[in-house]
């Protein structure tokens, strides 16, 4: 079965996201645990959080994806941004814990002129002081597109910053198609290729979550700018081989185009009619 949904805005709490996503043909979702650009968080109602569950349960929503705050950088030059960085991600990884057994992604971070090394470095150390060996949430490293100083531009930049972590257990990836192709790996016209480098470097069984957007810019771009599914320079084909490819099977995938609900309904739809298992 595929496993499907879209980012849903998560300021009416996740009773109203669950609803959402089922409306929409999903039976995932992904959401922002606070505003974007990092303010601070909402709190949790624990009532919300038992209907939400009692919700899942009834209609077949196993698991969510939580994404951090886009803004936040754990490898800034800056002491201060970096230990912003780490209180936010430590508070989500608690509030995390009221929805139990999913996964939590980030951004690595631009290493701003020090160099992807000390970025990496800098990640890491992030990591192994708000990583728990009680908690039950994975944290995903996203693959990023290599815009400016980006780190996590490579599969490389991502293994070393996996193998710098003590409780790789609670550590995985979760690959955006956007995001690699403009990177340089060519999803096009050589998936197999590229995976097969996934597989080498990270490891597959790392991978947690895919995001599927297409790309607005043209292959190896550095650029960063989704596009619908279908409208982009990837093409909906290479989605369809994705979603149907056999080391990909139970992976579940997310939508960040630029859509409204009606937009993302359609997408959802039109993956589902392609997908063959
Ligand atoms: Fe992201
Ligand atoms: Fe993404
Ligand atoms: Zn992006």
């Amino acid at each position: 079965m595929l496993t499907i949904g879209c980012h849903l805005s998560s300021s009416s709490g996740f009773y109203h996201m669950g609803k959402e996503a089922i409306e929409i043909g999903a039976n995932t979702f992904q959401f922002f645990t606070r505003n974007p650009r990092g303010s601070k968080a909402k709190a949790i109602d624990p009532k919300d959080v038992e209907r939400f569950h009692a919700f899942c349960a009834e209609n077949g929503i196993e698991r969510i994806l939580a994404h951090a705050p886009y803004t936040l950088n754990a490898c800034s030059k800056d002491p201060h941004v970096r230990e912003f960085a780490l209180e936010t991600m430590a508070d989500d990884l608690v509030r995390m814990e009221y929805v139990p057994g999913n996964c939590y992604n980030f951004h690595p971070g631009s290493h701003v002129g020090q160099g992807a090394e000390e970025g990496i470095r800098l990640i890491a150390d992030t990591l192994n002081q708000i990583l728990k060996p009680e908690q039950t949430t994975t944290v995903l490293l996203e693959t990023m597109a290599g815009k400016g100083s980006e780190v996590g531009r490579s599969f490389e930049e991502i293994r070393a910053i996996l193998d710098r972590v003590e409780l790789q257990d609670h550590m995985g990836v979760c690959l955006d198609t956007c995001h690699v192709y403009d990177a340089g790996y060519d999803i096009v016209n050589d998936l197999e290729g590229v995976l097969e480098q996934f597989e080498r470097i990270i490891g597959l069984s790392r991978l947690r979550a895919i995001h599927m957007n297409d790309s607005k810019n043209p292959f190896a771009s550095h650029k960063d700018r989704h596009e619908k599914i279908g409208q982009g320079s990837i093409g909906a084909e290479t989605m369809i081989r994705i979603i149907n490819h056999p080391a990909l099977q139970g992976i579940p995938v997310y939508l960040e185009t630029p859509n409204e609900l009606e937009g993302y309904a359609e997408e959802i739809r039109f993956l589902r009619d392609s997908y063959r298992g």
